[in-house]
């Protein structure tokens, strides 16, 4: 049985990378932090997709919640390890700097770096050791080019993108690939509020990607196809920006 773990797979793009991931044959893991019913929903989807999944409600900014949930589920699946991570929980508390209280900065990047560290850090050890994972993590373009408003979510995804860098070099020996995702502008919760008519005129595309665009690209990382890239940040972002 492989086992894939989606970090945020309660809903938006992680969802519809639980969902890609569960057709391509994996049981997934879906994490989430406070969302229950959106969860359930995203397992039965995996369900209707063919493959069994489980619940694992855990703070990935908590190294005590996420290595107490990582633990008990190794300790009921002794024969088992995930071999696909995609790190995807995320939140934007978007500011200009000046005004920007601590907390904003804080959680920010509590989720997205201290999320990156402690979930990651204890499933490589088994990657390593069956000398096969896949490891996807979520940036943005706004870690790419910085958008203002957004200092402490620019500052997240652009540290998400070095540490993607750092890592596939310690561990292609091992191969484990790690490689990075950044979306522009994708329909999720997380864009409710924006002004969509007026952002999309500013994509070559003229719209906004979906959740399911997003999937695809993780699907294509996580494949053999794609067993020769790590350390890569691939932009998905219909022109928005290169
Ligand atoms: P979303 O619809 O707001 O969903 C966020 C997900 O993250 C939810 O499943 C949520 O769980 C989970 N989450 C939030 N805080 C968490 C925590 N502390 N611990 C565990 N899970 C947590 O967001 P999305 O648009 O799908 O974004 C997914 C990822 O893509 C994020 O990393 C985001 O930064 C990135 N991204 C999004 C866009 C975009 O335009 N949408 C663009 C670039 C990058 P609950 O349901 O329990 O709250």
């Amino acid at each position: 049985m492989k086992y894939a773990l989606v970090t945020g797979g309660s809903r938006g793009i992680g969802r519809a990378v639980c969902v890609k991931l569960a057709r391509m044959g994996y049981r997934i893991l879906v994490n989430y932090v406070s969302n229950a019913a959106e969860a359930e929903k995203t397992l039965e989807l995996v369900r209707e997709a063919g493959q069994d999944g489980e619940l694992l409600k855990f703070d990935v900014s908590s190294r005590q919640q996420t290595a107490e949930a990582l633990a008990a589920w190794e300790a009921a699946h002794p024969d088992e390890y995930v071999e696909v991570l995609v790190n995807n929980a995320g939140i934007r508390r978007d500011n200009i700097l000046a005004l920007m209280p601590e907390e904003d900065w804080t959680r920010v990047l509590d989720i997205t770096l201290n999320g990156f560290y402690n979930v990651t850090q204890p499933l490589l050890q088994p990657m390593m050791f069956h000398k096969f994972g896949r490891i996807v993590n979520m940036a943005s373009v706004s870690g790419i080019k910085g958008l203002p408003g957004q200092t402490n979510y620019s500052a997240a995804k652009g540290g998400i993108i070095a540490a993607t860098k750092a890592l596939a070099q310690e561990v292609a020996r091992k191969n484990v690939t790690v490689n990075a995702v950044a979306p522009g502008f994708i329909k999720t919760d997380m864009v409710e509020g924006l002004d969509e008519a007026a952002l999309k005129k500013t994509i070559p595309a003229n719209r906004f990607g979906t959740p399911e665009e997003v999937a695809e690209l993780v699907g294509f990382l996580v494949s053999p196809g794609a067993s020769y890239i790590t350390g890569e940040v691939i932009s998905i972002n219909g022109g928005l920006y290169t």
